[in-house]
């Protein structure tokens, strides 16, 4: 092969016979097994795409390229999450309109992505900005509404001032805004709310049903957080009213020496409090702080007593006093609590500030005293309904219409989908409105039901919607009668192995899985869960070991790399880079070294020269290591296993052996692979077998190890190949013999290769 190895070239080669041969089209009907893989479909921002898309996107093409080789009947599509504040920021920013803002952002990452010769299945692309996609994510909201599972609901909120936006419990972090760091408000607010709260349970319990990582299943056991408790009605006194409390602690009723209320609760009107006027300005303030502020544990605990009013404590008849406090959320149980400071530390703490009775008590068997003051024994959970409504512009519209005689109607389904109006002016407002609300000629509208004058929603979905069902429309993704034909989705799903990043365990994964078991519950889906087997893959921390971002300013873009190394050499690298769970940190000038594997690769050449007995035995190690390696996304250890392999090649390699380097370099490096197996006129790589290794040949393979002493070379030792360090230095020792008299120190084993003992003195 006397040419250089020219990357571009090559590339451009490969890239453009794929597109033109529709390569890696999935057959929706193949007698062959199936095999579902998915990558969590970008977000289409203006960065175009980051060295931890081509990490992901990379390696599940090698495990979608392995499994084409062995027989099977890949699926591996790819589409657009592109509505979502980000473009809608972008927009309002760069003065364009978010609809052309996406189709730039999208062009650009589709251009990035076949730069890198990922083997996607192109035909299937989806967008869930296209009316045609949002028809069916608009269907689904309408059915979740005729189930009751989708309500409206007046609601105090989380309120970001600076994007103008209700946001979701799950997109506040420590009391800020997760987009853009603001702290936020509360506001009381009519929302459209989805009753995820129903499936609490069997999103719990049917973790046991599927192959994620532990670290996933951990994050949505701890985000759904169910707790065992009892559920105890306190009577009020002098009233007909009561109150319950939710406790995980029943035992220890008889120590509960005040209740409290939270300002939220509905009972707080309903009492004839003497100080109403205090409580009232309190119930105000508290209302202003969010929910992660109010349960700080080591914020100073306020409230208020209600005066003139007092619980009965149903264990022993003893009146105690009631009070308002904001360390208790109105989300969470009942919104009301009975307080035991010698039990509690909150309670402990709050009881000192106000003087309030520490009571030291025998336990009780929680069973028996639930039953003697008639209370149920319940499971809560963490986990609250998701607030589904966004008063923003850039969304799918919610297809409901508000007439004044009939209340919410939904739009009919031979009606969807509702589009959503191109508008010059899409800015949030600040009465807290989405922006559609000043379109009158959109919200005008006429009751599906009384054919009155009605107003449509002008709220829209937030950008989990478009994401909570995608694997389901690559199925089939032109259909325009259903989101997917039944034979169809009963072909590829449920996902055989989903690949996305940690920070998506509790937020899409979660609500994904919830629509996928409605869906079930419907009888529109196969299964109840929609991804048999879940993994995740590290960051890429910059150069100095930060997070990369684009304002700080040390990321890296995939054009420039795969533009000077090539998109094999980066691929390589990135599968090189460390343990694929891993964070890792990024280094351009390592890239030099996937680089001159590759161009080592490049000059091998294949001779007729049969296959040495030590090499037969690497080679059926190799095939073994790096197929089990893909397996176990071990890609790292992979890559090196192929370099082992080339370093023994080097010394002369057969054509059959080649062969098979090839097809294991393929899915790594497929460019490079297919140009050259083209060359040395062997068959196209993609579609033939995957090499099989022969198990009688893994073992007995030796390699010769030098045994020196205080770096004097005293001997030379044959081990086999994978002889544990204790072994190896026993039978060095033997081989070092009388120059180890003076007495050991300390023995250096570099496997296959050197035993280095330092003796005293010499
Ligand atoms: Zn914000
Ligand atoms: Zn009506």
């Amino acid at each position: 092969m006397a040419e250089k190895y020219d990357h571009k070239s090559i590339e451009k080669k490969w890239q453009e016979r794929w597109e033109e041969s529709g390569a890696f089209g999935a057959d929706d009907s193949s007698i062959k097994p199936k095999q579902y893989l998915l990558v969590e479909f970008p977000f289409p921002s203006g960065d175009g795409l980051h060295t931890g898309h081509v990490r992901s996107y990379t390696a599940m093409d090698i495990v979608a390229r392995k499994r084409r080789a062995q027989g099977q009947n890949v699926l591996y599509p790819i589409g657009w999450d592109a509505f979502g504040l980000p473009t809608e920021n972008y927009a309002l920013k760069t003065g364009k309109h978010p609809k052309a803002v996406t189709e730039e952002n999208t062009n650009n990452f589709r251009r990035q992505l076949k730069s890198l010769g990922l083997s996607f299945d192109w035909s299937r692309e989806v967008n869930t900005t296209d009316p045609k996609y949002y028809k069916w994510t608009q269907w689904i909201f309408l059915q979740l509404f005729k189930k009751g599972l989708a309500y409206k609901t007046k609601t105090l909120i989380n309120w970001c001032p600076r994007d103008k936006i209700g946001l979701a419990n799950e997109e506040v972090v420590d009391g800020a805004c997760e987009r853009c760091g603001t702290l936020v408000e509360k506001r009381e607010k009519e929302q459209w709310m989805l009753a995820i709260t129903k499936y609490a349970q069997r999103l719990y319990d049917d973790l046991e049903t599927v192959d994620y990582i532990e670290a996933a299943k951990a994050g949505q056991r701890n985000w759904i957080g169910p707790s065992e408790g009892a559920e105890i009605t306190f009577k009020i006194s002098r009233s007909n009213l009561d109150v319950k409390v939710f406790t995980t602690r029943p035992d220890t009723l008889f120590g509960a020496t005040y209740m409290v209320l939270a300002p939220e609760h509905p009972l707080i009107a309903q009492l004839s409090i003497e100080n109403k006027a205090e409580v009232e300005s309190y119930v105000q303030a508290a209302k202003k702080k969010s929910d992660i502020e109010r349960g700080a544990l080591d914020k100073e605990k306020t409230g208020v007593e209600l005066q003139g009013v007092k619980a009965i404590n149903p264990a022993n008849k003893e009146e105690i006093p009631l009070y308002v406090a904001d360390y208790v959320l109105g989300g969470y149980g009942t919104g009301a609590i009975m307080a035991v400071p010698a039990h509690d530390e909150r309670d402990r703490e709050f009881a000192e500030k106000y003087n309030l009775p520490i009571r030291e008590i025998e336990l009780e068997d929680p069973k028996e005293i639930t039953k003697k003051v008639v209370g149920t024994w319940v499971t809560n959970f963490k986990l609250r309904d998701w607030v589904f409504s966004r008063q923003r512009y850039w969304g799918e519209p919610i297809p409901m219409i508000n007439c004044a005689k009939c209340g919410w109607v939904p739009v009919p389904e031979d009606q969807l989908p509702v589009e959503l109006p191109q508008i010059e002016k899409y800015q949030p407002t600040d009465t807290g409105e989405s922006p559609l609300a000043t379109i009158a000629e959109w919200v005008n509208t006429t009751c599906p039901q009384c054919k009155g004058p009605a107003k449509r929603e002008t709220d829209v979905m937030p950008n989990w919607a478009g994401s909570s069902w995608y694997y389901l429309r690559y199925a089939d993704p032109r259909n325009d009668t259903a989101f997917a034909a039944q034979d169809k989705l009963k072909y590829w799903t449920p996902v055989d192995w989903y690949n996305g990043g940690m920070e998506h365990t509790t937020l899409h994964l979660l609500y994904s899985r919830f629509w996928h078991k409605f869906l079930f519950d419907i009888g529109m889906v196969p299964t109840s869960e929609p991804y048999l087997k879940r993994t995740s893959h590290g960051l890429i921390l910059a150069e100095g070991g930060e997070k990369m971002s684009k304002s700080k300013g040390n990321t890296v873009s995939p054009d420039e790399l795969v533009e000077r190394f090539g998109a094999d050499t980066l691929r390589l690298y990135e599968m090189f880079i460390g343990p694929f769970d891993q964070p890792v940190v990024w280094s351009t000038q390592s890239m030099t070294g996937s680089q001159r594997f590759l161009e080592r690769v490049w000059k091998l050449e294949p001779t007729d020269a049969p296959l040495s007995p030590k090499l037969e035995t690497l080679l059926n190690q190799t095939i073994k290591k790096v197929g089990e390696d893909i397996e176990n996304l071990k890609m790292n250890t992979a890559v090196s296993a192929l370099m082992i392999l080339l370093n023994e090649m080097e010394a002369g390699v057969s054509r059959d052996a080649y062969k098979i380097f090839l097809q294991l370099l393929a899915p790594f490096a497929p460019h490079m692979a297919n140009e050259l197996a083209e060359q040395a006129e062997l068959d196209p790589i993609d579609w033939g077998t995957w090499p099989s290794f022969d198990a009688s040949k893994l073992a007995g393979a030796t390699s010769t190890v030098v045994v020196q002493v205080n770096g004097k070379v005293r001997g030379k030792i044959e081990l086999a190949v994978g002889t544990p360090e204790g072994e190896a230095l026993a039978a060095a020792r033997i081989t070092a013999g009388k120059w180890l008299e003076l007495g050991e120190k300390k023995a250096v084993y570099i496997p296959g290769k050197i035993v280095n003992f330092v003796v005293r003195g010499a």
